[in-house]
Parts: structure tokens; C-alpha cells; sequence
């Protein structure tokens, strides 16, 4: 196929529907093909695409192969180990009226023609592991990178086609003007990554073809430090947790609720972990990433004003650096509360204990991620029991999306449905009901 003339999507989309119709992705084969092929293109590409993370986000090589490229051929790993089990229909009882002769079962079908649309602070991760989800599934697939990870977005466009089945894969590159073109298509499936303004708008679209739709979407997601917790490793996991990537990722802890003896000691704390991370100047080290553009640096910026200044503080627009920073006295009223705050800025509020905390976590959107650090198993047990969030992360913020087994997504305004491992066959298939009655 000749694609020197940019194709029209609804060309694109019929193209990719006429080979779903030939039967050719449903295969187990076809899928653990391109499965195999999309793995040997990160394999094989290492270098570039942490070359094309580099540039767009300042991302050290360790960490675009830790959370991007590494982490997508784990999850292929997992998925080719165990998709034969996961499409085996499954035995339903059949009531005795329908006759000892009849059975049922069910069975996964894929849905078509997928849409996948990518945001730019994992614009990897997020455009593949969705990928791999939506082809393990037996679909064709539109996928859609981030235009503001420019770099990654064209080497992606570039691979992708060398790699897999470009009658059934597509990628088109743009911003809004290309993807309100594409989402005015039929999909039989939307799988959208990025913040809810822009998902009501897929959901809307989507709508118009009732197509069913995910929404990976972000939030403020709270951390909890109890009483008595030890800090320094608290202190550890926090600022891991939530400087890497220079604070763009959507499970990064958002902000901190303490007590106010808990708080003071813990801004001692973080300051240390901090300078164990990234050493005294963080500017000057190579693990440490920049933020995307001049519009979030700004909006970044006019935050590092809400409150005290515990550590880091300062920035340099002309490399869009912002140090590791943590506010203290923060009011809960204060602008850096209002939003998501999507960047390397952690504050911390004081709560008189765990009624008030539970309290505030409940007067807010429901968070995509909730971490507690604490050693009371009446503690955990409550905050399990009483606040709602996409995940909940005991003791280490980020890593319950790495277990492959376990489902990601949010819920209420962070998102709705899940992916990864099996729940991405879930996401991307049509569990069909079947009854069979003998005819004789
Ligand atoms: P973004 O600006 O890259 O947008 C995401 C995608 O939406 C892009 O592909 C973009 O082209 C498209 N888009 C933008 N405007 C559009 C419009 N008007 N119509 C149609 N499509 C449009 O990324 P972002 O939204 O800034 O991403 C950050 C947000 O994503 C944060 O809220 C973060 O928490 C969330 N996020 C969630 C997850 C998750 O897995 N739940 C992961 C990463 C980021």
C-alpha cells in the first residue's frame, strides 16, 4: 500500500474494517504474531525511542526503558504467556428446564475497528500497552500519539508500520483538528488516555455511533502518612513516586495529609530524600526530567506561590527545569488544591487525624490512585473501606500499575473502565453468550 498521500480517516477506517472482515486478526497466531513483532520493534528500537523520550521530555535513558519500553515488553511477555487461557470460553451452568443435553458457555469475540488516542507524559507506554490490549484481542487498530511529544509521536508513526500488519494497524499523528476527524468515524471501541475535559468530548463523539468507550483519565490522588510511620522511608517512596518523570504521571501522589507534628518532620525528611535522588542541584542531574512545554512550565510555575516553600523552589524557563519542590501550609484553598497539579510540586496539608482525612479524600473527586502510609491495620483497613479510588497503593506510591494482574483505571471522574493483562482482553472484547440445545 502506498502511503505517500496522506490517507483520509474514513478511508483509513474502512481499509482497516474491510481486512477485520476477512477474518485474518481473529487467528490466536495473528495475534501472538504481532504481539512477537511489536515486541522486537522495542527491542530493537531501545536506543531511538529513548532518544525520542530524551527530547520530548528530558527522560533519563534508565527511566525511558524502566516506565516506557521495558515496561511495554513486560506486558507483552505476560500476555503471550497466558492469552490461550484467558480466550478459552468458559462453562456457564444451564437450568435443568432447558434439558441435561444443553450447554453453555462463553466466549470472547473481538469488537472490530479500535481507536487508541495517546497523551504525551508516557506517550510510549500509553500508546503501546493499550496496543498490545487491543491486537491480543484480536482488533484492528487506529492508534493516535500525543502531538505534544512531537519526537515520539513521528518515530512511533515511523516503526509501527516497518513492524506490524499495516492492513490492520494504522497510526495517525496530530492534534485536535486530526482527532475530532477521526472521532467523527465508527469505532467499535475508543480507548482514551488524558485529562477529562477532552475525554467528555470522546465520550461525546462517541455517543453519536454508541461506541462504548475507556477513559484513562488523572486527579489529585492524596497520599496519607499516619502517625508513627518511619519517614525516612516514606520520605524515599513519596519523592520517587512523585518526581518521576519531573512530576508528570497520573497515579503521582498529588498531595500529602497529615498530622501537623508528622508534617513538620516530614519536610525534613523529603529534603533528604530529595538530595539522595537527584544530589544538591537536581538541575545538574541526568535522572531528573523537564516539563513538556512553556504553557505547563507557567501554569507550574504561578503554584510554587501556594504555600511555604519546604524544599526546591526554583525554576528556569529557559530549559522549562522545575526543582523538586515541596510546599508546606498549604490551605486547602490554596490554587495548587484546585487542579491536578501534573508537575514536580508536593504539598502537604494537615489534618487532625483520619476522620478528617477520610473526610477531605471524600469531599473531592473520586482519585485515581490513593496511598497510605501507615503501620495501623485498623487504619488501612478503613480507608480501604471507606474512600473510593482508582487504585490504592499500601506503602509504595506508582507500582500497583506494574503488576499485570491486577486492572488500571479510574473511577468516577478519574476514568472509567481498566486495562492491562487480562482486563485489557475484557476491555478490547465482546464476551459473547452462547446456549447450544442439540437438535436430535
Ligand atoms: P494530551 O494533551 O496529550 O491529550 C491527550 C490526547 O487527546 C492527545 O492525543 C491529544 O491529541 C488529544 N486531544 C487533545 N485535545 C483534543 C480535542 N479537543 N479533541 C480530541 N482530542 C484531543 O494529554 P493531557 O490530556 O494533557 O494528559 C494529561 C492528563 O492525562 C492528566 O490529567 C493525566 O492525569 C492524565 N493521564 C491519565 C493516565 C491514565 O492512565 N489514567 C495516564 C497518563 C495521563
Amino acid at each position: 500500500m502506498n502511503h505517500s498521500t496522506p490517507e483520509r480517516p474514513a478511508d483509513i477506517v474502512a481499509r482497516l474494517r474491510a481486512t477485520f472482515r476477512t477474518g485474518r486478526t481473529k487467528p490466536v497466531q495473528w495475534r501472538t504474531g504481532q504481539l512477537r513483532r511489536l515486541r522486537a520493534l522495542l527491542t530493537e528500537n531501545g536506543a531511538d525511542l529513548a532518544a525520542a523520550l530524551h527530547a520530548d521530555l528530558g527522560k533519563s535513558g534508565t527511566e525511558a526503558h524502566r516506565t516506557e519500553i521495558d515496561f511495554t515488553v513486560r506486558e507483552i511477555d505476560h500476555t503471550l504467556e497466558h492469552l490461550a487461557g484467558w480466550l478459552r470460553p468458559e462453562p456457564a451452568p444451564v437450568p435443568a428446564y432447558l434439558g441435561a443435553d444443553a450447554t453453555a458457555w462463553t466466549q470472547y469475540d473481538p469488537l472490530g475497528v479500535v481507536l487508541v488516542i495517546a497523551p504525551w507524559n508516557y506517550p510510549a507506554q500509553l500508546l503501546l500497552a493499550p496496543l498490545v490490549g487491543a491486537l491480543a484481542s484480536g482488533n484492528a487498530v487506529v492508534a493516535k500519539p500525543s502531538e505534544l511529544a512531537p519526537v515520539t509521536s513521528a518515530t512511533l508513526a515511523r516503526l509501527i508500520p516497518a513492524y506490524l500488519d499495516t492492513d490492520a494497524v494504522a497510526v495517525v499523528e496530530g492534534g485536535v483538528p486530526e482527532t475530532t476527524a477521526l472521532l467523527a468515524e465508527r469505532f467499535d471501541h475508543i480507548f482514551y488516555t488524558g485529562n477529562a475535559t477532552v475525554g467528555r468530548i470522546v465520550m461525546r463523539a462517541a455517543a453519536e455511533h454508541l461506541t462504548p468507550v475507556t477513559l484513562e483519565l488523572g486527579g489529585k490522588s492524596p497520599a496519607f502518612v499516619d502517625r508513627g510511620t518511619d519517614l525516612a522511608v516514606v520520605a524515599d517512596r513519596l519523592a520517587r513516586g512523585k518526581f518521576l518523570n519531573a512530576g508528570q504521571t497520573c497515579v503521582a501522589p498529588d498531595y500529602v495529609l497529615t498530622d501537623p507534628q508528622t508534617a513538620a518532620d516530614l519536610e525534613t525528611a523529603l529534603a533528604h530524600a530529595v538530595q539522595g535522588l537527584f544530589g544538591t542541584d537536581p538541575a545538574a542531574s541526568p535522572e531528573y526530567g523537564r516539563i513538556v512545554n512553556e504553557r505547563h512550565f507557567d501554569r507550574l510555575r504561578a503554584l510554587l506561590g501556594s504555600g511555604r516553600v519546604a524544599v526546591g523552589g526554583d525554576s528556569d524557563r529557559s530549559t522549562r527545569y522545575i526543582a523538586p519542590t515541596v510546599l508546606a501550609d498549604v490551605a486547602p484553598e490554596a490554587p495548587v488544591m484546585q487542579e491536578e497539579i501534573f508537575g514536580p510540586i508536593l504539598p502537604i496539608l494537615t489534618v487532625t487525624g483520619l476522620d478528617e482525612a477520610i473526610d477531605f479524600i471524600n469531599d473531592r473527586d473520586k482519585p485515581l490512585a490513593l496511598y497510605v502510609f501507615s503501620g495501623s491495620e485498623e487504619t488501612r483497613e478503613r480507608i480501604a473501606a471507606e474512600t473510593s479510588s482508582g487504585g490504592l497503593g499500601h506503602g509504595l506510591p506508582l507500582a500497583h500499575l506494574t503488576v499485570s494482574d491486577l486492572p488500571f483505571g479510574g473511577v468516577g471522574e478519574s476514568g472509567m473502565g481498566s486495562y492491562h493483562g487480562r482486563y485489557s482482553i475484557e476491555t478490547f472484547s465482546h464476551r459473547k453468550a452462547v446456549l447450544d440445545k442439540p437438535l436430535g
